[in-house]
């Protein structure tokens, strides 16, 4: 039997984590909706990873690995990220990593083919930038929306991008990509000012 859409859904949706931005989790969901039209069968495997948790991730493999005060280090498994804690943008809620799953459902499909290149692909349409783009250390599973911002403006940010503050400075451009797609996506028709006011509040709101 055929994988379910729905199935998809909610297996995605709790795999983001409830720290997703809200904006890149109906993107990634979206994603998996357009995929399923064309007959392919993605899944998010990983959103919203805490700063703890991705210090666990990179002390595996990794001898001695301490991060603030504590020893993440784990040789029972393999290296699996260059990236330390807070320098990943699934720290932040903004990335994602997705899989192909069989035509049942029941088994994750690892091969970087064109099923897989043509997710990228509408995932790139809904605004994300994928990592089998980058030149230097290609990620294939992983899809992020970031605004253009580095990690440590999202560090000054992430009060803001989390819990959606009124603008500061460093989280201005996160503020006006979330309009641009709120006015893309919903016709919202709001300023692209990077101010987190009523209306974009509302329109947010109402778009989700
Ligand atoms: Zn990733």
């Amino acid at each position: 039997m055929t994988v379910k859409l729905e199935t998809l859904l909610d297996r995605s949706e709790k795999n983001m984590g409830s720290g997703i931005h809200p904006v890149v989790k109906e993107s990634a969901l979206e994603m998996v909706k357009l995929a399923y039209q064309e007959g392919i069968f993605v899944q998010i495997s990983a959103g919203y990873r805490s700063i703890e948790e991705q210090a666990k991730l990179y002390g595996q493999g990794r001898l001695g690995y301490i991060y603030d005060g504590k020893n993440y280090s784990d040789l029972s498994k393999p290296r699996v990220t260059n990236a330390m804690p807070g320098q990943s943008y699934h720290n932040y809620g903004l990335a994602i990593d997705y899989f192909i799953v069989s035509d049942d459902g029941k088994n994750a499909i690892w091969t970087i083919d064109a099923k897989w290149k043509r997710v990228a692909d509408i995932g790139k349409s809904l605004g994300f930038a994928w990592g089998g783009d980058w030149s230097s250390f290609k990620d294939y599973p992983h899809l992020d929306m970031t605004g253009g911002l580095t990690y440590s403006q999202l560090k000054a940010g992430t009060r803001l991008i989390v819990k959606n503050t009124p603008a500061m400075d460093t989280g201005t451009q996160t503020i006006k990509s979330i309009q641009r797609t709120l006015n893309n996506r919903y016709n919202a028709k709001i300023d692209v000012d990077g101010y987190y006011g009523p209306n974009t509040k509302k329109a947010l709101i109402k778009g989700f």
